[in-house]
């Protein structure tokens, strides 16, 4: 029997949304027999981005790639706030995203389509191929309940969130302040609310909607969304793209071995998160004042809205800071092999900016954080972590979002050694174990993968 077809275009915005697509991609392709062709843009790579796809391209699964001409953006383009610039990079990629579907469909039928929540645009194409289209969110599902009741959050709430200093109720969530939204839905006049809310109202479009989550973990979310059931949606998650062909002979791990169990805090922002410069020296000088061990990943400084990103660290630090916090810290410039890192017996903690992989990788190695969110939903996220799966602690911040070392020192001290953690710490070995039930054979994330895959191989191939 022929294999199903899959096609599928990732949408290459930081590693967040690539990373564990990649994975899901794996999953489908090893268990459950699909062909897949991944097409690809090499529009704002990272570095790691072409090492995961030579992963997968010599990972011996039915997997190959197609690649749409480059697409180029002019200055201002390039200086648009992201959700704008990747709404208008998806406007020049569809037609070339529509010429290679056209012309896959004719030679091997496309048995469905996948894309990220922000390219919803292509699902006017998946209509014309008549090629059923699925949205896949690498967030969670507490994202897509806000997702799909933004449009009646936009028509309730006469007033511009930026200038809200309330609460909104969005069914499946803990309340949420209206300043900690995203920032495209904070002001209307702002060209990336439109863009916002068009994604929104038309993820609904899609055939289904595949999450980067576990039903276990946000219980009250995926309730919401299966009740009543407006389009299908499956938790498949957690997706952490990890390779066990390749073991990690990174020197942090080495360092990781030599330092007690649970004794290190491991402080990193994703894979685009950077601090301004005085902002690093707090957070330097309030971990050194905590008086435990840390591994930290540094991504270079911002100023304004530029960052840049720096090659020496030396000149990010206060000035002696490595010296005398080197029995037990380590600082790494721009990247660290994450999930071996939380999957570390001596890892007991993670500051992290919330991003949802990292979330992820988190509670699938019990490790509690402290919620300390920069952009895009991580404010929201901090709120449910908090709050409603109380796995992280918050920070007391400035009015302007800064956190002086004296409120680091305090967060740090409580998550490794406090009440708080020790709550935190309880809660994160629930969701571990339960993590692990939801991969195992039966479990639930097993079953909607096997739903998906089965709803993705059978709908009707119909060429154009
Ligand atoms: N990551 C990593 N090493 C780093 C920084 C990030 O391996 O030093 C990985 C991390 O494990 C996660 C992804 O990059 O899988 C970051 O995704 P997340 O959603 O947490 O944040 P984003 O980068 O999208 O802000």
């Amino acid at each position: 029997m022929e294999k199903p077809h899959l096609a599928i275009f990732p949408l290459s915005r930081g590693m967040g949304h690539f990373l564990p697509l990649a994975e899901f991609v794996k999953r489908l392709s090893k268990f459950h027999g699909f062909s897949i062709t991944l097409i690809i843009s090499r529009w704002v790579w990272t570095s790691q981005q072409p090492a995961v796809l030579e992963r997968l391209a010599s990972s011996a699964l039915d997997i190959r790639f197609t690649e749409i001409p480059y697409i180029t953006e002019d200055e201002d383009e390039q200086n648009m706030e992201l959700t704008i610039r990747i709404s208008k990079f998806m406007l020049k990629a569809k037609p070339h995203i529509e010429d290679v579907l056209q012309s896959l469909c004719s030679s091997l039928p496309v048995s469905a389509f996948i894309t990220d929540l922000f390219c919803t645009e292509l699902l006017d194409v998946t209509t014309k191929l008549k090629i059923p289209g699925y949205i896949f969110v690498p967030s969670s599902a507490s994202f897509v309940c806000f997702t799909v009741h933004l449009p009646k959050l936009i028509s309730d709430n006469k007033v511009p969130f930026k200038d809200a200093d309330f609460e909104v109720e969005i069914p499946g969530l803990p309340p949420i302040p209206a300043r900690d939204l995203i920032n495209p839905v904070q002001d209307r006049s702002d060209s990336a609310f439109k863009w916002i809310v068009q994604h929104a109202s038309r993820c609904r479009e899609a055939s289904g909607i595949l999450i980067n989550t576990f039903a276990e973990l946000e219980e009250e979310a995926m309730e919401t969304l299966s009740t009543p059931a407006t389009l299908p949606i499956y938790p498949v998650g957690p997706l952490m793209f990890t390779d066990s062909d390749a073991p990690d002979e990174s020197s942090c791990l080495k360092w990781l071995d030599e330092q007690p169990p649970l004794s290190v805090l491991f402080v990193a922002f994703g894979s685009k998160g950077v601090l301004l410069r005085e902002q690093i020296t707090d957070l330097a000088i309030g971990l050194e004042a905590s008086g435990y061990r840390f591994l930290w990943v540094l991504r270079g400084h911002k100023s304004g809205d530029s960052s840049s990103l720096e090659t020496d660290i030396s000149q990010l630090l206060p000035e002696g800071f490595e010296i005398r916090t080197r029995d037990r810290g380590l600082v790494l410039l721009n990247w660290a092999p994450q999930i071996p890192v939380l999957s570390h017996p001596s890892t007991g903690g993670f500051l992290s900016h919330c991003g949802w992989n990292s979330t992820l990788e988190s509670v699938s190695h019990g490790v509690p954080m402290i919620a300390w969110p920069l952009f895009a939903e991580q404010k929201m996220n901090r709120v449910i972590l908090v709050k409603q799966i109380q796995v992280a602690i918050s920070l007391r911040t400035e009015s302007n979002g800064f956190v002086r070392r004296e409120e680091v020192q305090i967060a740090v001290r409580e998550l490794m050694e406090g009440q708080e953690g020790r709550k935190a710490r309880k809660k994160m070995k629930v969701l571990k174990d339960k993590a692990k039930i939801a991969l195992m054979e039966g479990g639930s994330t097993m079953k909607a993968t096997a739903n998906a895959a089965t709803d993705l191989s059978q709908k009707p191939s119909l060429t154009p």
